[in-house]
């Protein structure tokens, strides 16, 4: 049993391998920066702990997620390294098998995508490549499961016979200095690393190495007075681009001895034709917006529609007679069944009811993003972004926040700049996350039948303008000072795979199962206690009388500019801070409410269309659940910050929906 670590560039298909090698279900989509954490795993075929890196260019780090995945290489000692790289991307991917190869340590390289690499008319050679590097070269593809075990029979092989890889040999001039300076290290310590790879990295002008190697400075005048000789060998008379350039010398060696180009290297790939239309000045954003236009129509239309009522069919027709029928014939105390019935059943039947549309968006979303058009969305809003002053690394994150804000929060780790990285996290929770989707479909579904699509996805365009208006004024008053670049990749379209689609739509469905079986159980059984009870802890039947009833009157008031101050809103609200879907459950469970129509009645007396607009917004822009709050806090590293962004969220939220709703009723009587 050993350790081994995945490292590639970002993009090359580690998490994908990671899945398939452990039988795990890491989060995987088509762009860079899907993987921020190191995650470990036992393999399914000989028990090996093996590691998910986030994805790296070479082994010298820039943002926080790339020193993860540097740190653990250097300084965690795996047994191991499976390098994995992009077949369709050779050169680019083997750079940094070239700095791999160098740290002297068992290893093997999977070439992936080669079912790409094929499709397109190319091959790799890799019995070939396998002799030129020195090392096991295993053809795989990743997400078709192929040829995955013979990397386990490879690197259990080399890990076996301690099986190394060889020197590599650069130009004459590069390995001249590469060898002096290794004969002037002194090499009397015990370190992790060869010493070959700290000559690299002082002939590349690394600032740490000295001091770990503990050099004195008649050494490093030596080196020095080499670096100086060295220099003077090239046109390029830098150091650090020198040895790049030895690199990548020795990898287009490489690869015309041992890679057959495919056609669509040459030419204009379909990518590439299909960039030009998408990512067009004039029509990238118009495009962007019909497709979350269409996305939402899918959702919130007669598809999602009719699944829904299929479901609610089941909670009340079907169900609920069985349970009260139970419940009769075992001579159950009445308010057991008032219980189950209004209040588990309410709350989490309720929210259950929204589940075709939560499987259709995410079924959507993710067929967006394994096709490669996420990556698309995230540069276009760059350039749209940047006119505004921010950057567009912000705007990965950002998307993210589509799905959880817990899990974009924590996606600007790749942001290297502090300044920036807090800012993003201060946005996020502005996108709509997928949570306050039963919400919108609730209130649109009541109150705006007409055009339900367009008043989900106003909600979520809402959010978006807010943190972009936010971000402006943050970045020109506490935020000052310029964004750093933002370089983004944009990764090649891939036809999503059917299998992987579903996987990936499951995977997030289940989370809300999970969290309705859950936390969304727990809290409609909390909410109907706390409705059935009074403060004197004595069963009621008057709502008005009981412990919700009267923290609820305390709150409402605050909500009557907003349009919405009854107690039952408030309380709403209040338990939205747990969890978001938490906001619907109470709804159903206070106005025990058990179909559809009946819920309609009661909250039309309440909600008119333009509260309950206003109500939306509100939900949509107040503190996100308390997980995302701890993982801002987390993240952030202070309460300071944790709870600044809370109180930020609540005024925003407030102020907006109290326009709304003033405004509008000045036009809407
Ligand atoms: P990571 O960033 O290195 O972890 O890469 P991911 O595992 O997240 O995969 C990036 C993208 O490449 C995803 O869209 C995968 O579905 C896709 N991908 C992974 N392996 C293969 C493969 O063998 N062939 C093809 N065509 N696509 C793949
Ligand atoms: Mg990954």
């Amino acid at each position: 049993m050993s350790v081994i670590a995945l490292v590639g560039n970002p993009n090359s298909g580690k998490t994908t391998l990671f899945n398939s090698l452990t039988g795990s279900n890491q989060y995987v989509g088509n762009w860079a920066g899907v993987t921020v954490e190191k995650k470990s795993g036992k393999t399914l075929v000989g028990n090996h702990d093996i590691v998910d890196l986030p994805g790296i260019y070479s082994l010298a780090p820039y943002s926080m997620e790339e020193r993860i995945a540097r740190d653990y290489v250097l300084n965690h000692n795996p047994d191991a390294i499976i390098n994995i790289i992009d077949g369709t991307n050779i050169e680019r991917n083997l750079y940094l098998t070239c700095q791999l190869i160098e740290l002297n340590k068992p290893m093997v390289l999977a070439v992936n995508m080669m079912d790409d690499v094929k499709s397109s008319g190319g091959n790799i050679d890799c019995i070939y490549l396998s002799q030129l590097l020195g090392i096991p070269v295993v053809p795989v593809s990743a997400r078709r499961n192929d040829n995955i075990s013979k990397i386990i029979e490879d690197i259990e092989d080399v890990i076996a016979n301690k099986k190394i890889p060889p020197e590599i040999n650069y130009d004459h001039n590069t390995q001249n200095a590469l060898n002096e300076v290794y004969s002037v290290i002194v090499r009397n310590c015990e370190l992790n690393l060869p010493y070959s790879y700290y000559a690299s990295k002082l002939l590349e002008g690394d600032g740490e190495v000295p001091g770990i190697l503990k050099l004195n400075k008649e050494k490093l005048d030596r080196i020095e007075q080499i670096v100086v000789k060295y220099e003077k060998t090239s046109s390029y008379g830098d150091r650090e681009a020198m040895l790049a350039d030895a690199r990548y010398r020795f990898i287009s060696e490489v690869v015309k001895k041992a890679v057959i180009k495919g056609k669509s290297d040459k030419k204009m790939t379909t990518s590439d034709k299909i960039d030009l239309v998408v990512t067009n000045r004039l029509l990238a954003f118009p495009i962007f917006l019909l497709v979350l236009f269409g996305i939402f129509s899918l959702t919130f239309g007669p598809v999602g529609t009719f699944f829904s009522d299929l479901i609610d069919v089941f909670f009340t027709n079907i169900l609920t007679p069985f349970v009260e029928k139970v419940l009769y014939a075992s001579n159950a105390p009445e308010w057991t069944s008032n219980l189950l019935i209004n209040g588990v059943i309410s709350g989490v039947g309720g929210i259950l009811t929204f589940l075709p549309q939560i499987v259709l968006l995410f079924l959507c979303l993710t067929l967006l993003e394994d096709s490669g058009y996420m990556a698309r969305a995230a540069f276009i809003t760059d350039k749209f972004l940047r006119k505004l002053g921010l950057s567009g690394k912000s705007f990965i994150p950002m998307l993210m926040g589509f799905g959880c804000t817990t899990t974009a929060v924590m996606a600007t780790r790749t942001t290297e700049n502090v300044n920036e990285r807090r800012l993003t996290i201060l946005l996020v929770p502005f996108m709509s996350c997928s949570a306050k989707l039963p919400i919108y479909a609730l209130f649109a579904g009541l109150f705006f039948k007409e055009n339900q699509g367009l008043v989900v996805l106003s909600m979520y365009l809402i959010g978006f303008m807010v943190a972009i208006i936010s971000g402006l004024i943050l970045h020109k008053t506490m935020f000052k000072g310029n964004m750093a670049p933002f370089i983004m990749e944009l990764p090649a379209y891939r036809m999503p795979v059917l299998s992987a689609v579903i996987k990936n739509t499951w995977q997030k469905c289940k989370d809300f199962l999970v969290k309705a079986g859950t936390i969304i159980f727990a809290m409609s059984v909390l909410i109907w206690l706390l409705q059935n009870f009074t403060p004197s802890l004595q069963m009621t039947a008057d709502s008005n009388e009981s412990i919700f009833g009267y923290v609820g009157r305390m709150i409402a008031p605050i909500f009557i500019p907003l349009g919405f101050g009854t107690w039952q809103a408030g309380v709403s609200i209040l338990s939205g801070l747990v969890a978001k879907e938490a906001v619907v459950s109470s709804m159903l469970v206070l106005y025990s409410a058990t179909n559809e129509e009946q819920l309609m009645t009661i909250l039309s007396g309440v909600f008119t269309p333009l509260s309950a607009f206003s109500f939306m917004v509100f939900c949509l822009l107040y503190v996100p659940c308390i997980s995302a709050f701890a993982t801002i806090k987390r993240e952030m590293g202070s309460w300071k910050w944790a709870l600044g962004s809370a109180i930020m969220q609540i005024s925003v939220a407030y102020l907006i929906s109290m326009s709304i709703y003033q405004i509008g009723s000045l036009f809407i009587r």
